[in-house]
């Protein structure tokens, strides 16, 4: 069977899987940058999610010749004024890890009470053909910054992100509930009938698999 490829530009295995787990049950082959040996680091020059999604979106698939999927996602503290927001995977230096990140924000917030601890998770996702952006969408996720890391699952900020409406952290919950309430679940949410439409009708870049995805 000819499946549309579509390829998920992000270098961050977490978010590979996840968008893998949330596109489930759309028939399109997804194509992760190293499967093409492509290694591309864009620089995040825009001010906003929804720029920097552009910018990812349009670099990959301009050098892929693909379809290409990209997300720009961010954590906003409310009692910082959205601090970090769309420099949420840099704020810390180059080399931090998200260990460090999370340290950062927890000791920001030090002895604040857990209805000052406000904070959300943005996701912008763009789809690019090497010539244009074909689609966007943006989803939220609003909770709360934990006392202290819990969970192992998950990457980024999800040790001290705790959603609204549940007691644990995000690393804490298991994956299905995470895809079913993220920020970047959501973002996908609003474009999944155009990537439905694409599985039905292929165009760019598609390749015979034997696989079923
Ligand atoms: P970018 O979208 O790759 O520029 O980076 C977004 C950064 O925001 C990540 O490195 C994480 O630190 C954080 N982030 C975005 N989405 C999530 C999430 O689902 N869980 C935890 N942290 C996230």
């Amino acid at each position: 069977m000819v499946k549309q490829s579509l390829l998920v530009a992000t270098n961050n295995p977490g978010k590979m899987r996840e968008v893998s787990a949330i596109l489930e049950g759309v028939p399109l082959r997804l194509v992760a940058p190293a499967e093409l040996g492509l290694e591309l680091d864009v620089p995040e020059t825009g001010a906003t999610y929804a720029e920097n999604a552009r910018i990812k979106a349009r670099a990959f698939a301009a050098q892929s010749g693909m379809l290409a999927l990209a997300d720009d996602s961010g954590l906003e503290v409310f009692a910082l004024g959205g601090w970090p927001g769309p420099h949420s995977a840099r704020f810390a230096g180059r080399g931090s890890s998200d260990q460090d990140r999370c340290e950062q924000v927890l000791r920001r917030l030090a002895g604040l009470p857990d209805e000052q601890r406000g904070a959300r998770f943005v996701c912008h996702v763009a789809v690019a053909d090497p010539r244009e952006i074909l689609v966007e969408g943006e989803g939220v996720l609003v909770g709360r910054i934990a006392r202290t890391p819990a969970g192992t699952d998950g990457f980024g900020f999800d040790p001290i992100f705790v959603p609204d409406g549940y007691t644990y952290t995000v690393a804490e919950l298991p994956m299905q509930v995470k895809n079913a309430i993220s920020h970047r679940a959501r973002a996908i949410a609003t474009i999944r009938p155009f990537l439905l439409r694409l599985a039905r009708s292929p165009r760019l870049g598609s390749t015979t698999d034997s696989s079923g995805r």
